[in-house]
């Protein structure tokens, strides 16, 4: 749709400075003295240049006092950013009304483009990296002007959209008839952007895929793009859950010389946010670890798809994670299915471990049914190291633990509960049952005849097993049947390595009873529900 822009030009954070700097970005033929001539009359500006040439982040030798010397030092494609960055930021700051809207903006521009830049480094050329800090910075500029023409019907949308309702731009185009991002390309094509910056700005959110005609930097551009936005989402927004499929996504797409994971970035993006956040006079905010962020983006994915796939619609699950055929529903499977996966072995990991056995419990009490549990842990796995060095010991793991699956039943769930230790839940187990099960997991693994590098690899595991109905409070059992298991596998190290022991379940009643007036209280390291 063609949008009427005359409604929206009072763009509040780009002020002549930033146009004229603009101006001179699309100009390869501008000097740095032209830069100079422009900036030199803001001493805000000429202040943070130079804090900036002084700064760590650009290393130089002895202090930097001139202007000119100032912008020479940190290049033309470093400039012209910063400065628009400068100017960008002066806007967020002060008393008005909607300062905090505005604070918000910023950052998450400010770690778009970062982003981008951080990206955009692996392509070897400055101008290149310039270019990708700029279009990022830049790239949510029609949020402002949709603030400044109609702040109180862009509050609705807004609010809609922390909410959790769908993602802004979905309620945009329901609300306004277009996007930030289409008015954000129209401004910034008025203002004399490079085209190629304004398609990538246009594709951000599309899954519209580069064409032949578009050149191999345009199509990295359009790639790093979309991974900053996405990251910036991760970081800044309320909806991480679904910010992780579109990072995971165009991470993928996105052809690094050296590939990145997403943990890998997201540090590498909080280094340089910590870094350069007093040349803006922002605090270096607190952020959570990247795991850690990654870890809550990816519990509240998994609660959105649970909520999805049942009848309890009391919660809002964002729209695009609920639509059929998308490629994000794909994402989301292989995305969930990671969360719970151990990397190395393949197989479950402990978070998932547990959240299973509080949910097992919690269907066995109902349905009168006994649990069984087996922790398993390899004999002397640190000698194996040591012998014949870690891949060796990480290849045992392996097929430790191929073995061990393949000589379960489909219902039980095996995990890797840390180190070289395993556990196995199983499905409506009996006393009789166990001496069976142990024996077939101690024989397996005897018998496997591990070769690494031509040398033979002897291994054995001890194991404990303990079943039981749930007869006391669930969290309680958990706990309990858990215990039972772990001794059972010291006695079985202390009775020589290689073998089983089956520790009944004796449940402590006292705890039991007492765990019905204190069912919240977790305790660990099963207790947690
Ligand atoms: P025990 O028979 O009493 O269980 O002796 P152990 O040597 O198996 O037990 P210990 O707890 O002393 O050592 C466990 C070792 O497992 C130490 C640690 O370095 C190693 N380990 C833990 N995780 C990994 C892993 O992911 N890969 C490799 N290669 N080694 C690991
Ligand atoms: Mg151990
Ligand atoms: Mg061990």
């Amino acid at each position: 749709m063609t949008i009427d822009l005359s409604k929206y030009t009072r763009i509040p954070s780009l002020p002549t400075v930033a146009l004229e700097v603009l101006k001179i970005f699309q100009d390869p033929n501008s000097s740095l003295d032209q830069i100079v001539a422009i900036v030199r009359n803001d001493p805000a500006i000429v202040g943070k240049l130079l804090k900036a040439a002084n700064s760590t982040t650009y290393t130089t030798r002895g202090e930097i006092t001139d202007l000119k010397r100032a912008v020479v030092m940190l290049g033309r494609s470093s400039v012209t950013p910063l400065v628009l960055s400068f100017s960008l930021a002066q806007q967020s700051v002060g008393t008005s009304l909607h300062s905090e809207y505005y604070r918000q903006f910023w950052l998450r521009s400010f770690v778009q483009a970062t982003t981008a830049e951080v990206l955009g480094a692996q392509f070897g050329s400055p101008t290149f990296r310039g270019e990708c800090y700029t279009t990022n910075l830049l790239a949510g500029i029609g949020k402002l002007a949709l603030f400044r023409a109609e702040p109180d019907r862009y509050l609705k949308c807004l609010q809609r959209w922390q909410d959790g309702d769908a993602s802004l731009l979905r309620i945009e185009q329901e609300d306004l008839g277009f996007t930030h991002v289409e008015l954000s390309g129209e401004l910034l094509k008025q203002l004399g952007l490079p085209s190629r910056c304004v398609r990538a700005i246009q594709l951000l959110d599309s899954d519209v895929t580069p064409t032949a005609a578009d050149s191999s930097e345009q199509e990295s551009l359009i790639q790093i793009s979309r991974v900053a936005h996405a990251l910036a989402a991760l970081m800044c927004d309320k909806t991480p859950g679904v910010a992780i499929v579109a990072l995971e996504e165009a991470l993928s797409n996105l052809k690094l010389p050296n590939p990145l994971s997403s943990e890998e970035l997201l540090g590498l993006v909080q280094d340089r946010v910590e870094a350069t956040a007093r040349l803006f006079d922002l605090d270096p905010p607190q952020l959570p670890s990247p795991s850690e962020m990654l870890q809550e983006a990816l519990e509240q994915l998994s609660t959105f798809a649970v909520v999805a796939n049942t009848s309890d619609q009391q919660k809002p699950v964002p729209i695009e994670l609920m639509e059929e055929n998308g490629r994000l529903k794909r994402r989301v499977a292989d995305l969930l299915q990671a969360s719970r996966t151990d990397s190395l072995t393949g197989v479950f990991n402990r978070a998932h471990f547990l959240t299973q056995l509080a949910e097992r419990v919690a269907v066995h009490r109902v349905r009168h049914q006994s649990l069984g549990l087996a922790v398993v842990d390899i004999d002397h796995f640190k000698k194996i190291n040591d012998t014949h060095g870690h891949q060796a010991g990480d290849y045992v793991l392996k097929l430790v633990a191929e073995s061990l699956q393949h000589g379960l039943r489909d219902s039980d769930l095996l995990a890797r509960y840390g180190g070289e230790e395993f556990v196995i839940l199983m499905e409506d187990s009996n006393a009789a049952g166990l001496p069976i099960i142990g024996e077939r997991l101690r024989a397996r693994i005897e018998s496997l005849a591990i070769q690494f590098e031509g040398k033979s690899i002897p291994v054995t595991i001890s194991i404990g097993l303990s079943e039981s109905p749930v007869i006391c409070e669930e969290s309680e059992f958990a706990r309990q049947l858990f215990a039972a298991a772990d001794a059972g596998m010291y006695r079985a190290k202390h009775s020589g390595r290689n073998q089983f022991c089956i520790e009944p379940f004796m449940a402590d009643s006292m705890a039991c009873e007492a765990s019905d007036f204190s069912a919240r209280l977790t305790r660990s390291p099963i207790g947690a529900r």
